[in-house]
C-alpha cells in the first residue's frame, strides 16, 4: 500500500458498528461488570480512552513505531517525552533551530537540574563535540521551526547509538508523509498534531511514538528500572503509566476526533503545500529586495540532504528576511490573503514575526541559535491557488 492508501485503509472501520468514522467516547469513566474487572481495559479517560487509543495506533502504524501515547498538546508531548527518562544532573544535546516553546521548556529544565547544550550549526560532528558522560539524550527537529536547518537523522542516530543514547526527533514540520524518523534510526518521535496532522487548525494536540530497537539500560536510565520487564517498550509503558497518568496532560476525545478527520487528507494537503511552498520560494528568491530561506532552493546549504531524506519535497515553511524589522512589519501588514497568525501546518497561508511573538521571552543567545532575527518573517504556505499567493506576496513586496 502506498502512503495515501494506507492513510485511509490502514485502520479498519469500527468493529462494533461498522461506523466509517472514528466513534467519540466522550466519557470520563467506564463502568465495570465486577470489582475484579478494574484490572483490565479502560478505567478513566486520563489514563486511556478508546477514541484516543485508535488514533494512537493509526499514528504509530504510519510512523512504523511500536506504539504511541497522545497528549493534550505538542508541548505536553515534548515535556513528557523528556521527563520520562531525564533527571537532575543529566544533560541533553539539542539542535539549535528549535521551536520557541521547546526552547522555553528546555530553559525551565535548569530548575530541575537538567542542562541542555545547543549545537550552533546542525552538523553531526557538532553534536559529537558536546557529548559528556552525563549526556542522556540527543534531541533535534527534522526541519527546525523557524531556522529551517535540516537534521541528518541517519547520521545523528548512528552517533547517538554509538554512545548508547536515544535520539528524540520532533517531526511536526515533516509528518510521516515526508519522513519516518524511526526507519532512519530515531528512537522517540514527537508531533504537535495541532499543525499539519490536524491541518484545519481546530484542535491542539501532541503525540509521542517510539521505536523498539533502543536498549533502555536500567542502569543508565534508572527511571525505567521498574519497567525493565517490558524490554524495548519500557520507555513507552512508563510514558503512559507515569507521564500521562501522573502529569495528566491527556487529550480530549473530541479533539482527537477532529484531528483524526484532518489526518485523512494529510497526503493531499502535504503534496499541495510542498508544491505551493516551492513555487512561492522560487518566485520570491527572484525578487532582489529580500532573502528567502527554504530547503527546496538549490542554493540552500541543506538542500542535498533534504532532497534525499524527504524524497524531493521540502515542507510548507519558509522564512523571509527584510534587513529591518520595519520593512518586515510593512510587508506582513500588506498581505491580503495571508493571515497574521501564530500557527503552522494550517490549510491557510499564515505569516508571523517570530522575534516579537513566539520568541518574545527567549534569551538572546538562544534566539541566535534558533535563527530568529528582528527582520525575519516566517511563512506557513497553505493550499490556496498558487497564482493568488504569488499575486499577494508580489503586491506586498511592491509596497515595502
Ligand atoms: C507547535 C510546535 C510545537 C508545540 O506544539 P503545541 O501543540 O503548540 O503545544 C512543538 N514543536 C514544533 C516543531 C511546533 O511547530
Amino acid at each position: 500500500m502506498n502512503f495515501a492508501t494506507e492513510l485511509l485503509h490502514g485502520i479498519a472501520p469500527d468493529k462494533l458498528t461498522g461506523s466509517t468514522t472514528l466513534p467519540i467516547y466522550q466519557t470520563a469513566a467506564y463502568s465495570q461488570a465486577t470489582a475484579e474487572d478494574f484490572k483490565a481495559g479502560f478505567v478513566y479517560t486520563r489514563v486511556g480512552n478508546p477514541t484516543t487509543a485508535n488514533f494512537e495506533r493509526r499514528i504509530a502504524n504510519l510512523e512504523r513505531g511500536a506504539g504511541a501515547v497522545a497528549f493534550s498538546s505538542g508541548m505536553a508531548a515534548i515535556s513528557a517525552a523528556i521527563l520520562n527518562v531525564v533527571e537532575s544532573g543529566d544533560e541533553i544535546i539539542s539542535s539549535g533551530g528549535l521551536f520557541g516553546g521547546t526552547s522555553n521548556f528546555f530553559r525551565e529544565l535548569k530548575s530541575f537540574g537538567v542542562c541542555v547544550r545547543y549545537v550552533k550549526e546542525n552538523r553531526v560532528e557538532n553534536f559529537s563535540d558536546l557529548l559528556t558522560n552525563r549526556t542522556k539524550l540527543i534531541y533535534a527537529e527534522t526541519i527546525g521551526n523557524p531556522k529551517l536547518d535540516v537534521t541528518d537523522i541517519c547520521a545523528l542516530a548512528e552517533l547517538a547509538h554509538k554512545n548508547n543514547l536515544p535520539l528524540c526527533i520532533d517531526s511536526t514540520v515533516t509528518t510521516p508523509y515526508l519522513v519516518r524518523p524511526i526507519e532512519l534510526g530515531a528512537d522517540v518521535v514527537i508531533h504537535s498534531t495541532s499543525k499539519m496532522i490536524n491541518g484545519g487548525g481546530n484542535s491542539i494536540g501532541g503525540i509521542v511514538i517510539t521505536g523498539k530497537n533502543f536498549h533502555w539500560d536500567a542502569e543508565k536510565f534508572p527511571k525505567l528500572a521498574e519497567y525493565e520487564k517490558f524490554g524495548a517498550i519500557s520507555y513507552l509503558v512508563r510514558l503512559r503509566a507515569k507521564m500521562l497518568t501522573d502529569f495528566g496532560g491527556c487529550p480530549a476525545p473530541m479533539n482527537i476526533f477532529l484531528t483524526n478527520v484532518g489526518l485523512d487528507t494529510l497526503a493531499l494537503r502535504m503534496e499541495r503545500v510542498c508544491d505551493n511552498a516551492l513555487t512561492l520560494a522560487k518566485f520570491l528568491s527572484e525578487q532582489k529586495t529580500i532573502r528567502v530561506n527554504y530547503p527546496g532552493l538549490e542554493e540552500n546549504s541543506y538542500h542535498e540532504l533534504a532532497k534525499k531524506q524527504f524524497s524531493n519535497r521540502f515542507g510548507a515553511m519558509l522564512t523571509l528576511r527584510f534587513e529591518t524589522k520595519e520593512r518586515a512589519f510593512r510587508f506582513i501588514n500588506a498581505l491580503n490573503y495571508t493571515l497574521r497568525a501564530s500557527n503552522i501546518g494550517d490549510v491557510r497561508t499564515l505569516a508571523i514575526h517570530p522575534a516579537s511573538t513566539i520568541y518574545f521571552n527567549v534569551a538572546a543567545h538562544e534566539k541566535e541559535f534558533a535563527g530568529v532575527t528582528e527582520d525575519l518573517i516566517r511563512v506557513n504556505v497553505g493550499i490556496e491557488d498558487i497564482s493568488d499567493l504569488i499575486d499577494d506576496f508580489g503586491r506586498a513586496l511592491s509596497k515595502i
